[in-house]
């Protein structure tokens, strides 16, 4: 009723109050605001920088050792010894000691601070008598840096009342190193620098609860979340999680926020020793709620609505108002009695209702700064439920602060209005228990995990991390073993047999007419009707699937079942009374002798069928016609898989004399010099030869870079290679705890597709851990990213080493011709290939570097071993 009588307090109190849709609208600024400090192109001018931390993991309990935390506050020096026991980080062992700093330090040379700081350390060191052996330092530095590496960081500007000289600009990580070496403590290495928000972070991470964001509200305020790494476009880390560090303090320096700025706020901004700036921390923090209220009394006295009669004068003092006092106002039970001694403190002498007045002010300003704070709290968690696609964010908040941890109103107020403006998320406030010391030893120690896993992981990847002088030697090797399959002599002991096609010429475009073809040797065996016409290739074609057993039968049972499949399909397709001429893709190494003669040397893919190494394929085939009855077949090309594919594409692009597939397996052919194929007479011209460099290596020529070709590149061994290595890195404990996996001892179990799913760019890590939760492996975020990486490195390697294979491929082909350049297309074939994000990018690059007087264009064959085989008669 006091209030509602008197329309000025009423309005003041109105000023004061910001209501719910106006809150709604600053937090959509501030995610703006957010965005644009995340943005690399944006950075420089946002006001909420989102500065990168490069803390980029939590603890995961298994922390252990000594650790020394110097924490630099307002205006003392906290030294921190914590002992970590690596048993879930329970019980953490603290000591510390608290060294008051002069008063003008703060001003003075910065020399003169770090040199303080680091006597601190020393007589802290000296009270403990600490071992001498390695101890690493973390630094708590509340101040804006922009951190490069999370020991390595320049200070932007002091606030906070600092104003050292010739710090501004420096590596504050190396002005303490130094500091420390002067006062000849060289055990001491300071490894991690934090702002107080991270430190809270992980204080409230400890004991098994993790904590990705924190809020701190003191005499200023800040806070921090963990990000995906890759929207922090600041920092060049790509993979896992970054903490960021919002200082959104300086949020509204642009002017969003002066609609929602009081009177009051204007003249604390214009009196404050920084006008303009961190306008939200001066609607926010402790510093300025006093002086907020201060102004607020003095004009509501002016309007003669308050303290009628005394003198109000000392209104008039800056800072005569404590924000502590304030605090002490807004209590309900003795609030008023306080306002009352405060009050007659500064000389007035308030009456009962002049007491009430001011503690209605009082709480305006304390849930004022609440209810912001909730906006900038529920800005923070709906950009991460929307940055990890999620439709429900759970998250723990650790919160710091005297205005937190004093005020169960601010408490209140913060965690209701965050839950209105961020109805999507749950966030579970924790309040900080001892400052930011135990969080900041709980970072360093975490870098000094990670730091160690880091050498070992990189120790076990090194081999398959190919230089270029590797994959130089690999192009060297492949070519020597091209060479000696080509020759007449030396063929028979070469890995790679360099097979002759008898496939002439690549269509030119005038092929006309109707084919059969089939298609044996890939996932799927297939017959077609391909129709050749002016206006383009049509086809038809049926699936039909060959039983294991029947792979691995007798091959007479094998080709009668290949006769009755195309019998059905001529019967499906109305094809019966019609001898079409066929091409046969047969994607087994052959020997051949003619266009329709081939000899099988060996299966490969999983194939078996008795009876038939040794024999023309064409010749099983007629026979097996011949027991079926099937009169009507005339085969007149058995054609490699590769070979189909660069026919196919061949014909749309004149320039196409290269076939590759990396599927199943891997292989390649290309348009060689008659003269240089041996093996068949004739010097005219060129003809096509399949390489069947799947076998390079099997004569040893890899052995130092492990396995054969075809197992370090195609589908078929990819994912095996990737789950070898996660098993060794959980023998090494450095994965999934070293907790044994049984189900990924099984083989086969890690599919190459997975690579494909993993390595996406478009899928954000979470969906990482969702795969390997179906292997019933439970991964970390830290665990998803080290499997991301191994997938990287295995395909990475694959695409090189294809890129060394087709180096050598086109480099002889431009030296068979006496070109200075040479522009040829490959036609490629192959689900990684199509399927895998980044294979054929890499495989692209690496051959650009490795044969740079090459011009290599990738055409990606539709349907090769179909088309191709048509073409291959055709043509
Ligand atoms: P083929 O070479 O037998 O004709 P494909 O070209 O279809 O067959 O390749 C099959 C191979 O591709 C399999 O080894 C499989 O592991 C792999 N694979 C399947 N899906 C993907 C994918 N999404 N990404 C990468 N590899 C894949």
């Amino acid at each position: 009723p006091a209030l509602m009588s008197c329309p000025q307090v009423q309005r003041a109190l109105l000023a004061l109050t910001v209501p719910l849709e106006m809150l709604q609208a600053v937090k959509g600024r501030m995610l703006q605001a957010m965005r644009k400090g995340l943005s690399r192109q944006t950075h420089a001018q946002a006001n909420v920088r989102m500065l990168p931390t490069y803390i980029c993991s939590m603890p995961d309990g298994t922390e252990k050792g000594d650790l020394l935390v110097v924490e630099l506050c307002q205006s003392h020096v906290r030294t921190l010894w914590v002992t970590l026991l690596g048993d879930g980080n329970q019980s953490p062992q603290v000591m510390y000691k608290i060294f008051n700093m002069p008063g003008d330090i703060t001003q003075g040379k910065g020399e003169a601070l770090f040199d303080f700081i680091a006597q601190c350390v020393r007589q802290f060191l000296a009270g403990i008598s600490s071992p001498q052996h390695r101890l690493p330092l973390g630094f708590v530095f509340p101040f804006s840096c922009r951190q490069t590496q999370l020991d390595k960081a320049e200070l932007i500007s002091w606030s906070k009342g600092f104003s050292c000289s010739d710090v501004e600009g420096k590596d504050v990580v190396q002005l303490l190193q130094s500091a420390i070496n002067k006062q000849e403590l060289y055990h001491v290495d300071v490894v991690a620098l934090m702002n107080d928000t991270v430190g809270t972070m992980m204080t409230c991470s400890m004991g098994g609860t993790p904590c990705e964001v924190a809020l701190v509200v003191d005499t200023g305020t800040n806070s921090c979340f963990m990000a995906e790494a890759q929207q922090v476009e600041m920092a060049e880390e790509t993979s896992g999680w970054m903490c960021v560090n919002t200082e959104w303090g300086c949020f509204g320096d642009d002017g969003t926020l002066s609609d929602i700025l009081t009177p009051y706020d204007q003249r604390v901004d214009q009196e404050s020793s920084n006008p303009g700036e961190k306008r939200f921390e001066k609607l926010v923090g402790s510093l300025y709620l006093g002086e907020i209220v201060r102004h607020a009394l003095t004009t509501l006295a002016a309007e003669k609505v308050l303290f009628i009669g005394s003198s109000v004068a000392v209104l008039r003092t800056k800072d005569v108002l404590k924000t502590q006092q304030v605090l002490e106002i807004i209590d309900n039970e003795e609030g008023m009695a306080k306002a009352r001694s405060a009050l007659e403190a500064l000389g007035l002498q308030p009456s009962e209702r002049d007491c009430c007045r001011v503690q209605q002010i009082c709480r305006a300003v304390v849930s004022r700064a609440a209810t912001l704070c909730a906006a900038g709290l529920a800005a923070i968690l709906s950009h991460m439920c929307q940055s990890r696609e999620l439709e429900r964010l759970v998250v723990n908040v650790g919160v710091d602060g005297e205005l937190y941890r004093g005020y169960t109103r601010f408490r209140e107020i913060l965690q209701s209005v965050t839950g209105l403006l961020a109805p999507e998320c749950t966030a579970t406030l924790l309040p900080s228990v001892d400052g930011t010391g135990r969080g900041a030893a709980m970072v360093t120690a975490v870098a000094l995990r990670l730091a160690t896993q880091r050498r070992e992981v990189d120790q076990l990847l090194a081999p398959l991390r190919l230089s270029r002088t590797d994959l130089e030697r690999v192009q060297a090797l492949m070519r020597q073993e091209m060479e000696l399959g080509l020759g007449r002599e030396s063929n028979a002991n070469a890995s790679v047999r360099m097979l002759p096609t008898y496939v002439r010429g690549t269509p030119d475009g005038t092929e006309r007419g109707e084919f059969l073809a089939l298609d044996l040797g890939g996932t799927n065996f297939r017959v077609l009707v391909v129709r050749i016409a002016q206006d383009g290739i049509r086809m038809a074609s049926e699936i039909y699937v060959i039983p294991t057993a029947v792979m691995q039968g007798t091959g007479e049972a094998l080709f009668n079942h290949i006769i009755e499949c195309i019998m059905d399909f001529q019967l499906k397709q109305d094809l019966m009374e019609q001898v079409l001429p066929l091409g046969f893709t047969f994607s087994f190494p052959c020997q051949q002798l003619g266009l329709d003669k081939a000899v099988l040397l060996s299966w490969t893919k999983g194939f078996s069928a008795s009876g038939c190494v040794g024999q023309d394929v064409v010749q099983l085939l007629r026979e097996a016609a011949q027991r079926k009855q099937h009169l009507g077949l005339k085969v007149v090309a058995v054609v490699n898989d590769t070979v189909g594919t660069m026919m196919s594409c061949g014909y749309d692009d004149p320039k196409c004399e290269i076939g590759l597939i990396v599927g199943t397996g891997t292989n390649a052919c290309y348009m060689e010099e008659m003269q240089n194929v041996e093996l068949v007479e004739g010097d005219e011209g060129r003809m096509c030869v399949n390489t069947e460099w799947g076998a390079f290596g099997a004569s040893g020529e890899l052995d130092e870079f492990l396995l054969e070709f075809e197992k370090l590149i195609s589908g078929m061994y990819l994912g095996e290679i990737v789950r070898h290595i996660l098993l060794a890195l959980v023998e090494k404990q450095l994965l999934f705890r070293g907790k044994p996996c049984p189900k990924l001892q099984t083989r086969d179990i890690f599919q190459t597709k997975f690579l494909s799913t993993i390595e996406s760019d478009k899928l954000a890590l979470r969906q990482v851990r969702a795969i390997l939760q179906d292997l019933e492996l439970q991964a970390s975020f830290e665990d998803s990213v080290l499997v991301r990486e191994v997938c990287q490195t295995v395909s990475l390697r694959a695409a090189q080493l294809c890129a060394a294979g087709l180096a050598a491929v086109v480099e002889k082909m431009r030296e068979n011709r006496g070109l200075a350049r040479l522009a040829v297309t490959v036609g490629v074939d192959g689900t990684l290939y199509k399927m895998h994000p980044h294979f054929s990018q890499h495989l692209q690059q690496m051959l650009q570097d490795l044969a740079p007087n090459c011009t290599v264009t990738f055409l990606r064959s539709e349907d090769g071993s179909g088309k191709g085989a048509a073409l291959v008669a055709a043509v």
